[in-house]
Order: C-alpha cells, then structure tokens, then sequence
C-alpha cells in the first residue's frame, strides 16, 4: 500500500506566532478529527523548523519538512542548511526541486541529484518536484518534458535510494493560479510518471512510491483529484496556510 501523504508547503510566508498558531491548529484538528490512514508534512520556512518541531511533538503520522537543503555536505557555505543539521534535529523530508526554485535560484537536474543524493544519505525522504509549463503543456510535450526531469535527476539512484523519493508532479500553470489540473489530466500524467518508473526500476517499486498533486488544490477541489488512482496525496501551497482548509483536503480521502 502505497502512502498517502497531504504536505503544506508554506513557503515563504508566516511570522513566528503566525506560524506557531497554524500548527497548533493543524495538529490539534488532525487529532480531535481522528484523521487516519494520511501523513501530514508541514514543511515551514527554515527559522520555524525547530519550534515547529516541538509543537508537533510526538503526534503520530505529522511530519516535519524543510523547503530545501544545500547539495554540500558541511563547511563553509554561508546562508546554507545542510541534510544533515536538518535531520538532526527531527527534520524528515525536504521539498527539492520546486517549480520556483528553479525558476527563481536556477536549480537544474544536475544540481538536484546532489540535493537528493544528500537528503537521502542523510535519511531524509525528498519530495521531489516536477511539473511543466504552460508553453509546454501547449506544445503537447508535456509528458516527455516530464519524464526526462526524473530520468535526469532520479534515474542515477540505485533502486533502494529510489523507493525512499516521493514524487510531486506540480504543473507549473497550475502552481499560485487558482487554475487546477483536471483530476483526469492529473491521472493521466501520474500514470505516465509511474511507467516511467517502472521502466527503469521494475513495476513492484514503481507501484510503491508515493505521487503527490500540487498546484491549487484546496478544498473543494481536493477529493475530485484524491479520488484518482495513481493520485497519492497532494503538495498544497496556499491552502496549507489556513488550517481547516488543510485539514479538510487531509480529510478528502
Ligand atoms: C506549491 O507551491 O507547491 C503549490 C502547489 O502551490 P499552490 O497550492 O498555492 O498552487
């Protein structure tokens, strides 16, 4: 059974008791509403990680994620966070490759194997994005646009390094937009995404890994896509901000 996984990526908003307030929400509403059966990732910016932590607690089935880590491993990489500081402190997955960072930082593949291969040395699961953009999606080269950002990032790892990566397939179109995927058009790319693993890794690993939605998803739009069969969870920007919105999307399944 493959896991499904709602994670909030707040990105770079939320002041500190913003941040600490959404939390407590969030972790309170996931157990009073004996949400099963689903992991929560909250993935802060960084200066939240460690108090956000401690709210979490021991909560079962609420994780904690970073937005990023640097693909060095230590030393003298001012303004960088390591895999390794993160996970030290209870960190268990980073979001890799998001849609602006690498419009923005211009992260390619090349530099996100590194990131990866440092997330996993260190025993962190790396949400790894992928998505295309609109221009692309119109040329209808959509697919093979996004086959080749896991063939060159992922296809390196050994097949064990690969069942610890969960995907999140995010169009790009879609991402701040308010304009969603359809559920089948999520379907339909999900399904590719999980051959295309398997071509490489074989059918009983690529039917193991998580793939995740993003790209508006709230809740009202939420158990129309969850519904979909190569759909295992969601990557939620916006509506992670608001904890009964995220809540609600958590309860969809
Ligand atoms: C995201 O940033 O990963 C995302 C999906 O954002 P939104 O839900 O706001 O489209």
């Amino acid at each position: 059974m493959r896991k499904k996984i709602i994670a909030g990526n707040w990105k770079m908003n939320m002041t500190f008791d913003e941040g600490q307030k959404l939390t407590s929400e969030i972790v309170n509403m996931f157990k009073d509403e004996n949400i099963s059966d689903v992991q929560l990732v909250l993935n802060p910016p960084f200066p939240h990680l460690h108090p956000v932590k401690k709210l979490i607690g021991d909560t079962p089935n609420v994780f904690l994620g970073s937005q990023n880590c640097s693909n060095m491993e230590s030393g003298a990489f001012t303004g960088e966070v390591s895999a390794k500081i993160l996970a030290s402190f209870g960190v268990t997955h980073v979001i890799l490759g998001h849609s602006e960072r690498r419009e923005y930082f211009k992260e390619d593949n090349a530099l996100l194997t590194e990131k990866v291969k440092q997330a996993l040395v260190n025993g962190l699961t790396p949400i790894f994005c992928c998505g295309e953009s609109l221009e692309i999606r119109e040329a209808g080269t959509h697919e093979s646009n996004v086959k080749f950002q896991l063939t060159d990032s992922l296809f390196g790892l050994s097949a064990e390094e690969m069942s610890k990566v969960v995907i999140a397939y995010e169009p790009i179109w879609a991402i701040g937009t308010g304009k969603t995927a359809s559920s089948d058009e999520a379907q339909q790319m999900h399904e590719t995404l999980r051959k295309h693993i398997a071509s490489k890794y074989g059918q009983d690993l690529a039917d193991s890994i998580s793939i995740l939605y993003g790209g508006s998803m709230n809740a009202g739009n939420a158990a129309d896509l969850l519904s979909k069969p190569d759909v295992d969870g969601g990557l939620i920007g916006g509506a992670s901000l608001k904890s009964r919105d995220f809540i609600t999307i958590a309860k969809s399944y």
